[in-house]
């Protein structure tokens, strides 16, 4: 829902610490051939404007839900800077949901002018890993609840693991030896569809990544005082953050 939350006065959503300001969760990879963003958030427009990135080259989607995708109408001018359609690399529930929920992007009627519309195409992806943008994505099943499968990204040793409260077995082999980690981590209490803070340590733990930022934070964890709380190699992340690729 973002920090600070609509009508709340804790004293997270009331703190001036810019870490506590949070933005609904998108990432951004600096790959070889160009920017790839992971969703688009309904702050989209905001955050490519706060963190000075004019272009994106490639979109690549987790998964279907509000907080990830509504945000793509502001892809509409990439069109323009690209000279052709913006592609869009998820699995068939992703596009069946964006197809539906933002119909006029995708509709055949003759547009009045250019640009009216966002210029979207599509590229299907599953578990196999694939190239993009000079770079090798290996996409990582991750599970969103009891009915909801998501995917997580690595690329290189980073690995980008949001919205899931459960890894399976066959993805953490795929989640070894990594530098840095980005993994759920909503809040104090268990969640029906996201890792808690504890269990999200737990994970980072059993994986062993050298660094393990935790992201999709609610207005629960205050930032200075969690992540003193937090083992060696375990933070929160925050709104801005920029990490090698390694
Ligand atoms: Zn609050
Ligand atoms: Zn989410
Ligand atoms: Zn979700």
């Amino acid at each position: 829902m973002g920090v600070p939350s609509i009508g709340c006065g804790c004293d997270v959503c009331a703190s001036t610490d810019p870490h506590n300001k949070r933005t609904r969760c998108s990432a951004i990879v600096g790959l070889p051939e160009g920017n790839l963003l992971i969703d688009t958030s309904p702050d989209l427009r905001f955050q490519l404007l706060r963190e000075g990135i004019g272009i994106v080259h490639s979109v690549i989607y987790t998964h279907e839900h509000a907080d990830h995708i509504f945000g793509l109408d502001d892809l509409r001018l990439f069109q323009f800077y690209l000279g052709h359609a913006l592609p869009l690399y998820c699995e068939e529930t992703v596009e069946h949901r964006l197809r539906k929920s933002f119909d006029y992007a995708f509709s055949d009627r003759k547009q009045t002018h250019a640009g009216a519309v966002p210029n979207l195409t599509f590229e299907r992806i599953s578990t196999a890993t694939f190239e993009l943008l000079g770079a090798t994505i290996q996409p990582v099943r991750l599970l969103h609840g009891p009915r909801f499968q998501v995917l997580g990204f690595r690329i290189g040793n980073v690995a980008y693991c949001t919205d899931t409260n459960e890894i399976p077995k066959e993805s953490r082999q795929l989640l070894q030896g990594l530098d840095v980690l980005v993994l759920d981590a909503l809040r104090r209490r268990p969640h029906a569809t996201h890792f808690s803070l504890q269990e999200a340590v737990e994970v980072a733990r059993l994986l062993q990544p050298k660094r393990t930022l935790f992201t999709h934070v609610s207005h629960d964890l205050d930032y200075a005082t969690t992540n003193a709380s937090l083992p060696p190699g375990m933070e929160l992340a925050f709104d801005g953050q920029r990490i090698p690729l390694t």
